[in-house]
């Protein structure tokens, strides 16, 4: 149904063909965390401590979708936090490509996280003041990109996830699935290699959320996805399904 195909809208300038080969962009290693651990230090006597991980290894290649699954509080947000760079496990590591998260200043992993990184929510988190286009493109702000590679950026990918005729509304003009085509334009805009999802169709009505699934399918063919679900239909579009309980990898098919 759409124009153009994010997975044609990648950056022509850089041939990723040859790099892109069983190249591992996540790799997680004997990950565990503790929430309310001050500094990372555990203290048993703490009874608000809540280990939310516990030794979590897994891969995610490129041209790779992984689906997490497992009930409320098994640790999906938290894995999802952990890849993104927003949160620093207790114990073990988080690589991208061959950088370990940890190693890195807090600046320098806000850095890697604009660049590489590309994030899709439940609720979308746009900001409602800003026309879809100028959604798009806020990360290349960030990113410092000058204006006009911006804007046409920006309405390259509307056009690429189907909506080159919406790039001057607001979200709040748009449908919910439109919504999620947006926020996944913008989190394409800065052609990053990873996308983490977190139920990216939970607010969606079946249909829609089979177009916004065509969208992350297209998206794995040359990017690591890492989408965390309940919802049967998103999983099917993954590669693999790891599933979670009490912060553990339970199954991993
Ligand atoms: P899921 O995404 O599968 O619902 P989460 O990763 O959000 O699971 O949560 C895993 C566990 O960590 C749960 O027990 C939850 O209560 C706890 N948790 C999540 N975030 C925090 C936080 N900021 N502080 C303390 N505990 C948290």
């Amino acid at each position: 149904m759409f124009n153009q195909s994010v997975h044609e809208s990648r950056s022509s300038s850089r041939d990723r063909t040859d790099d892109r080969e069983s190249t591992t962009a996540v790799r997680l290693e004997d990950v565990t965390h503790r929430y309310g651990s001050s500094g990372g230090r555990f203290r048993s006597s703490d009874e608000r401590t809540v280990t939310a991980l516990r030794d979590v290894s897994f891969d995610v290649p490129t041209g790779t979708i992984v689906g997490l699954e497992g009930p409320s509080g098994s640790g999906k947000s938290t894995i999802l936090h952990a890849v993104a760079g927003l949160l620093v496990p207790t114990e073990g590591s988080v690589r991208l490509r061959d950088t370990d998260l940890a190693a890195l200043s807090d600046g320098e992993r806000t850095r890697m996280r604009r660049r590489h990184i590309g994030i899709v929510f439940q609720r979308f988190h746009l900001l409602p003041s800003l026309s879809a286009r100028a959604n798009v493109a806020l990360p290349l702000v960030q990113a410092g990109v000058p204006r006009s590679d911006r804007r046409e950026r920006a309405t390259d990918l509307l056009e690429a996830v189907g909506l080159g005729d919406r790039t001057a509304h607001l979200p709040g003009e748009l449908s919910g699935g439109e919504r999620q085509r947006v926020a996944i334009a913008r989190a394409l805009s800065t052609d990053p290699d990873v996308i983490v999802a977190d139920e990216p169709t939970g607010e969606l009505d079946t249909a829609t959320g089979g177009d916004v699934l065509e969208l992350l399918t297209d998206i794995g063919r040359d990017r690591a996805v890492l989408v965390a679900s309940h919802d049967a239909a998103t999983l099917s579009v993954a590669d693999r399904v790891i599933t979670l309980r009490d912060g553990r990898v339970d199954d991993d098919r």
